[in-house]
């Protein structure tokens, strides 16, 4: 059993969805958790549903993709938190089309909400956890970033972004023992997922090894082991949670 008693998580987009079990996720296992998301009632309900858990929550409203929200959003997490221990860097978006077809402002907004967002985090982030020397720092970005996919040009070009840019991080960052690693989901049954209709369920399905699609829960176990002291010497990679579909 992984133990995150004493550790303090932000977690982005943690309304609902994969982000909202990663923060359940990182309570059970001990950690404090400030959820934030665009909608601060699901901010609210969610942050809830940590502290039934027995963990200290913190509800926090901001759009990620703006810097002076950002800068806010940090200035309450440290009212309410002490250290910055795990930041998980989740909230994304897509606005998918053929590129023919993709407006400017579908491009612009997938880029900002789901790359933008994690340079303005880390950003934020990384002068506590310089001075702590110390800290996790997990990204969540997609198979697709890895492998590409039609029809998504703005969310693979952001993810594969997102990838980049914890490489890079992880470089920067690797002598203040700060990690930063990215996990890559496949498909993973959530309201993202629930708009494909069911024959592109069945196409995709049909490409995964093991035959199913991944669960909140298997995202959110990956991003524990990532958060906690088991992943010391791993920094700068990619884990796919995919059945099998990239490798
Ligand atoms: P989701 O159910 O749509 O949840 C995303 C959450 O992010 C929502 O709570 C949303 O708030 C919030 N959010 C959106 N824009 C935001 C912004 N600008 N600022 C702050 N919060 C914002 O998506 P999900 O399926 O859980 O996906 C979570 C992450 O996993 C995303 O980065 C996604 O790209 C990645 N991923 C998902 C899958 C999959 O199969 N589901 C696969 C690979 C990667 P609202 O609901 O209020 O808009």
């Amino acid at each position: 059993m992984i133990d995150l008693t004493g550790k303090n998580a932000l977690v982005t987009g943690a309304g609902r969805g994969i982000g909202k079990e990663i923060a359940l996720s990182l309570a059970r296992a001990g950690a404090h958790v400030a959820l934030c998301d665009i909608d601060p009632d699901s901010a609210q309900t969610a942050a809830a549903d940590v502290e039934s858990v027995g963990s200290k929550a913190l509800a926090l409203s901001a759009n990620v993709s703006d810097a002076g929200e950002v800068k806010e959003m940090f200035s309450s997490y440290f009212s309410g938190f002490e250290t910055l221990d795990i930041l998980v860097n989740n909230a994304g978006i897509t606005r998918d089309s053929l590129i023919m077809r993709l407006k400017e402002e579908h491009w612009d907004a997938v880029l900002n909400v789901n790359l933008k967002s994690a340079y303005l985090c880390c950003k934020e982030a990384a002068r506590p956890m310089m001075k702590a020397r110390g800290g996790k720092i997990i990204n969540i970005a997609s198979v697709v970033g890895i492998m590409g996919n039609a029809g998504q040009v703005n969310y693979a070009a952001s993810k594969a972004g997102l990838i980049g840019l914890t490489k890079t991080l992880a470089r920067e960052f690797a002598s203040r023992a700060i990690n930063v690693n990215a996990v890559a989901p496949g498909f993973i049954q959530t309201a993202m997922t629930d708009k494909l209709s069911d024959s592109d369920k069945e196409r995709l399905t049909n490409q995964i090894p093991m035959s199913l699609l991944g669960s909140p829960q298997d995202v959110a176990n990956a991003v524990v082991f990532l958060g906690s002291s088991l992943s010391g010497y791993i920094t700068g990679q990619v884990l796919t949670v995919d059945g099998g579909l990239v490798m």
